[in-house]
């Protein structure tokens, strides 16, 4: 363990300070841009950093439309609001995730249920999603109806662990036959592809997040992004307090939200998204230190599947045991050097139990073994 421990600390240039998990890096144009917002007076909900950022998304996904949001929470609630998810619905998740994806789902009144992940990918399952359906669900006139509970089942938010892509091709192909929205959680995996395709793109819509822990950062904001411009358009009036367009009246005719992303915010994004493919490229040569040193300790570290680009957001090891786990987070904490386990899973949480008609052995087993390590970009 003194090994991986001197290791680490060596890829940071650190021979005795802490070592977080993951720091934010500001090496570009942030201090320029920010001083730029300031001196505009322009710094809260509207400004020329936010077109600008929802420009930049839509450069760098391909997608047609993004829209900017306080965070990605309320990009992933926005999203299934805009899909008319609520009360007496139900939304396929997985139980591998962080809690945000689950209480997105729940914000709206629908109850989330739980399909099992993949051992490779740590993403959801297709397999156990087929079985979800097959066994659970039939259509009635074209809907998807949860025979147990009968009610409908209207999205199923898949996530990309890590920015590791998951099956979402055969994810969304499942959904269709079942007529079931896909809505991506693409909260950890800005630059991550499938293909040609980047994640985020494939489902009916794809949320982002820019926390400050993400692989780039707005201090806090998110994005939901779409091909159709229409919904675009609808998750932007939402999002803005549905205000209807007027030269002077406040005039609001539904629901809306204040889930607009200040101009402050935008302004820190915009320089951080010029500096993400030099972001990418450290954090893949990064990996791949790490790939060829863990193998040789005989230490599983997680890798992109063929076909697939990963972000490498965070680093992950898959270890022998929950005994061996917990011994590698005790002996890299202790020495500075921050590690942490994947998530509870989501089953096990208070609001969250009784959501499961199918078995999740694949994300027991992760969730007793992963491990993360320090992923910072190191310059
Ligand atoms: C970070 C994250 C979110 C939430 O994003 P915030 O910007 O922190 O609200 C949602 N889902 C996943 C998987 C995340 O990692």
């Amino acid at each position: 363990m003194e090994k991986v421990v001197d290791f680490i600390r060596k890829q940071f240039k650190e021979p005795e300070q802490f070592i977080p998990l993951h720091a934010p890096v500001f090496v570009g144009n942030e201090k320029k841009y920010l001083n730029e917002c300031i001196d505009s007076t322009f710094v809260s909900s509207v400004g020329k950093f936010v077109d600008r950022f929802e420009a930049d998304i839509k450069a760098i996904t391909g997608a047609k439309s993004a829209v900017a949001t306080t965070n990605g929470t309320a990009a992933l609630h926005i999203a299934l609001h805009a899909l008319d998810v609520s009360t007496h619905d139900i939304v396929i998740t997985q139980p591998l995730t962080f809690v945000a994806t689950c209480n997105a789902i729940k914000y709206t009144g629908a109850t989330p249920l739980f399909v099992d992940v993949d051992l490779e990918t740590m993403g959801m399952s297709s397999s156990s999603l087929r079985t979800f359906f097959e066994e659970h669900c039939e259509l009635r006139t074209g809907r998807c109806i949860h025979k147990r509970t009968g009610e409908i089942v209207k999205a199923c938010v898949p996530m990309h662990t890590f920015g590791f892509p998951c099956d979402i091709k055969l994810i969304v192909e499942i959904c269709e036959e079942w007529n079931v929205a896909v809505v991506e959680d693409a909260a950890e995996s800005l630059g991550s592809w499938v293909g040609k395709q980047h994640t985020g793109t494939f489902g009916k819509l794809g949320v982002f997040s820019f926390n400050g822990n993400k692989i780039v950062t707005a201090g806090g904001g998110g994005c939901v992004v779409t091909d159709d411009i229409e919904l675009g358009k609808k998750i932007k009036h939402l999002t803005t307090t549905a205000k209807q367009p007027h030269p002077w009246a406040y005039r609001h005719e539904e629901l809306g939200f204040n889930y607009r992303m200040p101009n402050i915010n935008a302004a820190l994004i915009c320089a951080q998204l010029e500096c993400l493919p030099q972001f990418l490229e450290k954090k893949r040569t990064l990996a791949t230190a790490y790939k060829m040193f863990f193998e040789k300790q005989e230490i599983i570290f997680k890798w992109e599947q063929e076909g697939t680009t990963a972000n490498f957001w965070l680093n992950t090891l898959l270890l022998k045991d929950e005994h061996q786990k917990t011994a590698f987070l005790e002996a890299t904490n202790k020495n500075g050097v921050m590690t942490r386990p994947i998530w509870d899973l989501m089953t096990t949480l208070p609001m969250y139990q009784d959501s499961l008609d199918v078995p999740i052995p694949n994300a027991e087993y992760l969730a007793s073994r992963i491990v993360n390590i320090p992923s910072s970009v190191i310059i």
